[in-house]
């Protein structure tokens, strides 16, 4: 079959219903004091960390949830930041926590990951949840992979005995991302950068979720007709990191680098893609306003945990 106008998967849709469940069991839990508190760490003045954490702090005041962010010094040590992880983890009115990555060189992002209270951890990196997650008991999942089986569900794409390939193998999207696949039954395979004949590989999928951070690389030969296509990366391009050749076909990309000087792309050349996909996410407004949604319901949650913790 080929799919001249694939289904696309509109995370926006998806993300604003997301976000009202969210309110709803934030309003569930109580107003002031009892409702869901989130505490952000964000270290330095990395542009798009800023632009995340104040839109995921936005989100958070508009689903009833109490967002505190704490803005720390970019020349923070690494044992003064374990110190404020370890204080949010020991004060009762935090709920959630979450370290906005990636941190300054120099700072060990692991160590600090592991000081996050694991019955508060949102962002689902701390071992313990990622182990619960791979034993398929999952406690908290990380947002963008949790979003990602959101929209396949939402669209009825079915994963049970289907083949997935997961392109991209980092522990925020990748792995979680194949660990949830598996779980839903389908049959999965991790590609990476030492992946040989990677198209073939991935023209094997029912199911290909794109996620390595690389311009409009995921091209017509990577994708089977019929596949479903999901695209988590999200890339900056501007005049100073010019577009990939191939994306520069596109009319939407060359008049956004024209007009503003800048575009986001995804990992997948979308119009190269689209009219052999069944279904593709679109970039921006697929996966990326999913995880936003999703860290709000992962902090519902974690305010569910509360008589839980010592
Ligand atoms: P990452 O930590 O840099 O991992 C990238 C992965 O892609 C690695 O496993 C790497 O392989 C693989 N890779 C890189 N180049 C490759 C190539 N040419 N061929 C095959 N595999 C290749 O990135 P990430 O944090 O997972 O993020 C991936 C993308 O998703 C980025 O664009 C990021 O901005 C985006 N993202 C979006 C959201 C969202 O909310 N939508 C959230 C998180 C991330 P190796 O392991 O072999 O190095």
């Amino acid at each position: 079959m080929t799919a001249a106008s694939p289904i696309i998967l509109d995370g926006s849709a998806l993300a604003a219903k997301l976000r009202l469940r969210a309110r709803t069991q934030a309003a569930e839990l109580g107003r002031d004091a009892s409702a869901p508190s989130l505490r952000v760490l964000l270290v330095g003045e990395n542009p798009a960390s800023q632009a995340y954490v104040t839109s995921k702090a936005k989100a958070a005041g508009e689903a009833g949830i109490r967002a505190e962010t704490l803005r720390l010094d970019a020349r923070i040590t690494e044992d003064a930041l374990l110190e404020e992880v370890s204080r949010a983890g020991r004060e009762a009115d935090v709920d959630g926590i979450l370290v906005q990555l990636p941190l300054p060189a120099g700072i060990d992002a692991t160590r600090v990951l592991d000081a996050v209270h694991p019955l508060k951890d949102v962002d689902g990196f701390h071992p313990e949840n990622v182990g619960l997650l791979h034993q398929g008991r999952p406690r908290f999942i990380p947002c963008t992979p949790a979003g990602v089986m959101e929209l396949l569900a939402e669209h009825g794409i079915a994963t049970k005995g289907r083949r997935a390939v997961v392109l991209g193998r980092s522990d925020i999207v990748g792995k979680p991302m194949a660990a949830l696949l598996t779980t839903a039954d389908a049959t999965v395979t991790i590609c990476h950068s030492k992946t040989k004949d990677l198209p073939a590989v991935c023209r094997q999928a029912d199911i290909l979720v794109a996620a390595i951070g690389r311009p409009g690389f995921v091209t017509r030969e990577f994708v089977a007709e019929g596949a479903a296509v999901v695209d988590v990366g999200i890339n900056r391009l501007s005049a100073i990191d010019p577009a990939p050749e191939n994306l520069l076909r596109s009319e939407r990309i060359r008049t956004a680098l024209a007009e503003k000087g800048r575009v986001l792309v995804g990992d997948v050349d979308f119009d190269d893609v689209a009219p052999v996909a069944s279904s593709i996410t679109p970039v921006p407004g697929g996966v990326g306003p999913l995880t936003v949604a999703m860290l709000l319901l992962n902090t519902a949650k974690a305010a569910t945990l509360r008589s839980l913790r010592k």
